[in-house]
């Protein structure tokens, strides 16, 4: 065996390699020199535990595609990937985008020093939520404003800050649950509030409210129930009543509003969803709402209201915690100011995506077509069919608009489907009634020809 052993190769040939090379560039060599003694380790522990000679050869043969597996499962990294599922604000890959020319004002500002936390006017010290502070405002109406990380933490803040050893009043049918991480009774635990739960999960009345109100009542909370819908026999309080009430009681109402919805979405052909200003306007002391689903902006959690309540919010220690960097702070500045232009809030990519026709949408699929041979798309049973998007993200839940999609029709559909995400640039397939659709709504025109190319690589699949 010890002869076995022998033909192993050697480290110092593994690494002069031209495979290796690019490898080395990436990982640095250190990495790349440990990989391959585990993987070397790994045919000499089989040749032992076999003792068959044929171990050898396979090992052998089988080394480099193991060391570049290792490597790679090793330092993952995030990497571009083309998203064809037709879901705008597909939380896996990342919820909203934004347009390149935002992301470099948005670096020009946060990559080197900047006033942050400086006051250029006066020479002193600043806050950080002075520079969109007044956008928010602008947009929503709202006294004042403020940001954290997500609206989680949003929400975790609010609830902390303002109710802490209070009751807060939620209906049983916007106890809800985002993501599989964000539930609204955990939170509420989280942030030393006392969930007081009314009503029943189809039916909530503003009486149920008027009932559950007392002494140790700190809030009325509305939550958004962004991500399903309660259908058939149901009633829930409007916001306008609430308020109504909490004038008369004395308690506050404070609202989760999820979406972030501040723009009219009928205009792309949706349902109108109550927006952000509309809740500031109906009275509504607190609102709290996401970056990244329907304003298209980065991950962030914005509160907005009456300013007495954003200040609490912004002392508060939990604050410290849950406080937004300066990329955030400067891509959200760049997308509230586009908010401030209605004719600009197209270069929000969900928005740009939401008003794509379905003319532009079979552009994009003759175009992908023309760069593939005729026994391709013979083979693969390329079809270009109508199909529906989603907006996504904890978002319109049960809303789905018309699109366009390049379907593979034949072949082995989950193996097709695992060499597209398996390409150089990745493509992001739905695999439906055992076919790959690729919805085109989602697909930005500059990855047309990596979507070509992603399709001309299951011709080796045959
Ligand atoms: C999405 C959502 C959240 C969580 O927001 P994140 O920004 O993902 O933390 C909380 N509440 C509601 C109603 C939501 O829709």
């Amino acid at each position: 065996m010890k002869e076995w052993y022998r033909r192993l190769p050697k480290m110092d040939a593994c690494l002069a390699d031209t495979r290796v090379e690019a490898w080395i560039r990436e990982f640095g060599y250190e990495q790349v020199k440990d990989a391959f003694a585990r993987e070397l380790g790994e045919i000499r522990k089989s040749i032992q535990a076999t003792a068959e000679e044929a171990v050898i050869e396979t090992g052998i043969a089988a080394l480099f595609d193991a060391v570049e597996k290792r490597l790679k499962g090793k330092f993952l990294g995030l990497r571009p990937v083309i998203n064809g599922t037709g879901t705008l604000l597909h939380t896996n890959l990342g919820r909203a985008n934004f347009s390149e020319d935002l992301a470099k004002r948005a670096m020009d500002k946060a990559s080197r020093y900047s006033n942050l936390e400086y006051r250029l006017d006066a020479g002193k010290r600043g806050s950080r939520y002075d520079h969109i502070e007044g956008l928010l405002c602008a947009l929503t109406g709202a006294e004042a404003a403020m940001v954290v990380n997500n609206n989680a933490a949003a929400v975790m803040l609010m609830l902390a800050a303002l109710c802490e050893d209070r009751e807060v009043v939620v209906s049983r049918g916007e106890l809800v649950e985002i993501g599989g991480s964000f539930r609204i009774p955990e939170v509420m635990r989280l942030s030393g509030a006392k969930l007081m739960e009314v009503g029943t999960t189809n039916r909530t009345r503003l009486s149920d409210y008027r009932e559950a109100t007392g002494s140790e009542t700190g809030a009325y909370l509305k939550v958004h129930t962004s991500n399903y819908q309660i259908l058939g026999f149901t009633e829930s309080t409007v916001l306008d009543e609430l308020v109504v009430l909490s004038r008369e009681t004395g308690v506050m109402v404070l609202e989760d509003q999820g979406s972030g919805v501040v723009t009219d979405l009928s205009a792309y052909g949706l349902p109108r969803e109550a927006t952000v200003q509309a809740s500031i306007r109906a009275g509504v002391d607190l609102v709290t709402f996401s970056g990244d689903k329907l304003l298209g902006g980065p991950q962030a959690g914005f509160l907005v209201g009456r300013r007495e309540l954003v200040e609490r919010c912004r002392v508060h220690q939990l604050n410290r915690a849950l406080r937004v960097d300066k990329i955030t702070l400067a891509l959200a500045e760049e997308t509230l100011r586009l908010y401030l232009h209605g004719d600009r809030v197209g270069e929000i990519p969900l928005y740009w995506m939401l008003g794509r026709t379905l003319e532009e949408l079979r552009e994009a699929a003759n175009w992908i077509s023309s760069k593939l041979t005729e026994s391709l798309i013979q083979n693969l049973g390329l079809e270009i069919r109508e199909t529906q998007g989603t907006v996504g993200g904890g978002s319109l839940p049960g809303v789905s608009f018309p699109s366009l999609a390049l379907v593979v029709a034949k072949g082995n559909s989950a193996a097709q489907e695992a060499k597209l995400r398996q390409g150089e640039i990745p493509l992001i397939a739905r695999i439906q009634q055992d076919e790959i659709w690729i919805d085109l709504r989602t697909v930005y025109p500059d990855q047309w020809g990596f979507v070509a190319d992603r399709l001309r690589e299951l011709e080796a699949m045959e």
